[in-house]
């Protein structure tokens, strides 16, 4: 958690609301609304909003052009505080204590970044914000998008990860001999199998590679017609994932040395 941000001044204008949430037991009673986005909370997180916003907004155009695709309206972020409230909201129950956000109708809902769920820090709730943002323009594009390509992007366009965490993942997985393949982390909706097979740290870096070997044009394509690896890639699916391998062989099978052990 980052005691700095106690000292700053909020810069955006809060109005109250009765309207934002009202089905919600806890309600989320303050929102701050900005050029795309608009934000929903409770008094006790108004000193991270700021952050929040500026996390949003200074990394939409970018995200925008990379994805090419816009918001029509503007987004409802709503953060909650509660981890109770923030799984209710969610509509999971039973969900693991480390999910920090999700998507709800048309809205985006996550964990407060002054009280992140366990394994987390500030910047990964912050991000998360990002994360959700991404989901929402993916699917823009394509519904149907593979669980490893939709979480890839999203992981990688938003670094809401710990770098350490991918890396060190993904040098053990080279030195075991054990990447799983694009159809392993095509977990649909089983977040738990994704994560249990380090789906988020995988990903990240199938996407990377993407990014790197073939550009953004051909990754927007890929989300367009994700089976089709042959007509937008030119290559098999066996022999992306082989380059994929090379990629990350050269990437992050080096200098385990400096690894930390920070979660
Ligand atoms: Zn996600």
């Amino acid at each position: 958690m980052n005691a700095a941000n106690n000292k700053e001044e909020n810069k955006y204008l809060y109005e109250e609301l009765n309207d934002c949430n009202d089905k919600d037991e806890i309600k989320l009673n303050l929102r701050s609304e900005t050029e795309h986005f608009i934000i929903c909370f409770r008094e006790n997180d108004s000193k991270c909003i700021d952050k929040v916003i500026d996390a949003l907004e200074n990394n939409y155009s970018r995200i925008t052009i990379n994805l090419e695709q816009k918001l029509e309206n503007k987004l409802i972020i709503e953060i909650h505080s509660n981890i109770k409230s923030l799984h209710t909201a969610l509509g999971l129950q039973d969900a693991p204590d480390w999910i920090r956000g999700g998507l709800g109708a048309g809205k985006i809902i996550i964990a407060s970044p002054l009280n992140p769920p366990p394994g987390s820090n500030f910047d990964n709730v912050l991000n998360t914000a990002i994360h959700e943002f991404v989901h929402i323009l993916v699917n823009k594009i394509n519904s149907n998008t593979p669980r490893w390509l939709n979480e890839g992007i999203a992981c990688y366009e938003a670094k809401d990860n710990n770098e350490n965490w991918i890396r060190q993942t993904v040098s053990e997985g080279i030195s075991n001999g054990e990447i799983p393949t694009f159809k392993d982390l095509d977990t649909g909706e089983d977040f738990k199998t994704f994560f249990d097979r380090n789906g988020y740290q995988y990903s990240y870096t199938m996407v990377e590679a993407i990014v790197n070997l073939f550009g953004y044009d051909k990754l927007r394509k890929l989300v367009k017609s994700p089976n089709k690896f042959d007509e937008v890639l030119n290559i098999s699916e066996a022999d992306l994932y082989k380059k994929y391998v090379d990629f990350i062989n050269v990437f992050y099978s080096f200098n385990k040395i400096t690894l930390s052990t920070e979660k």
